[in-house]
């Protein structure tokens, strides 16, 4: 498959997990591909890489004109780079907050409002936000990660709206538990790392976690021109956390 010929992308956090799994999907389908990451290095042929931090205004805005530069321009967007955090409103203190929002919510604004001005040059414009079932499932002792990824489901809708006319469109996906080097770490400080897998796989009605690829495929498909009518749209790829969430037990 070619349908990304011709295509500019610029994944954040590409360079581990979902993001570097979708780097290489664009890429295997005919974008040109670059990576902006803390972590920009080791990157597989063809992506290209750019360190950035999309806590820093300043380093965004350097990473965004970099890549465009390198790429001729910019069709599709990818806002991925995240970060975790577990605890409730009595256990994450005032700086906990604003640091995971920092990250999960303004980074997306900061990405976004520069990469503008190189996407309204595109015929093909798009952005996807990797946002989290947690935006909607209620998950305990996750109120600030999923206070952040609600936040991004919001955000998604609102810039769906504001750049409609513009031909821009913007999508979000949500996964649910996916297979990454972030899960993989999380599980390697869990008391009984093999206990909390297994919890993570019964929570999913597929009863296995995602792949990174399942969440990647899903990315090309809101990012591809097959998807050219749809906008302001939340994809879950959480093995029916959310779908099927009604019907269990
Ligand atoms: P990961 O830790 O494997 O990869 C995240 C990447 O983002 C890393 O390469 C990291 O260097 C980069 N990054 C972190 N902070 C950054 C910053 N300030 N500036 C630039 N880059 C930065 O994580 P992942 O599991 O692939 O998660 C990617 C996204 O998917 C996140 O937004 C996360 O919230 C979301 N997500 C993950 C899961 C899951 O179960 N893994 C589920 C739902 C949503």
């Amino acid at each position: 498959m070619n349908d990304f010929g011709g295509l500019r992308a610029v994944v954040t956090g590409g360079a581990s997990g979902i993001g570097l799994a979708t780097a290489r999907l664009l890429a295997a389908r005919g974008a040109r591909v670059a990576c902006l990451d803390l972590k920009p290095d080791g990157l597989p042929e063809p992506l290209l890489g750019f360190g950035s931090d999309v806590r820093d205004d300043t380093s965004v805005r350097a990473g965004v004109a970099a890549a465009a530069d390198a790429l001729g321009g910019l069709d599709v967007l990818v806002n991925n780079a995240g970060i975790g955090a577990q605890g409730t409103v009595e256990t994450n203190p005032d700086d906990e907050w604003l640091r995971v929002l920092d990250v999960n919510v303004v980074g997306i604004v900061r990405v976004t409002r520069a990469a503008l001005p190189h996407l309204r040059a595109s015929h093909h414009a798009a952005i996807v936000n990797t946002c989290s079932i947690a935006a909607t499932a209620g998950l305990p002792a996750r109120a600030l990660y999923s206070a952040s990824k609600g936040a991004v489901q919001s955000l998604t809708l609102a810039m769906a709206a504001d750049h409609v006319r513009e031909g821009i469109r913007v999508n979000c996906v949500n996964p649910g538990t996916v297979d990454t080097p972030w899960v993989r770490r999380l599980l390697d400080t869990a008391a009984d790392p093999e206990a909390e897998l297994a919890a993570l796989r019964a929570r999913q009605p597929t009863g296995r976690l995602v792949s990174a690829e399942e969440v990647a495929a899903a990315v090309a498909y809101l990012a591809s021109p097959a998807a050219g009518s749809t906008t302001g749209t939340v994809l879950a790829v959480d093995g029916g956390m959310q779908g099927l969430r009604l019907r269990q037990p």
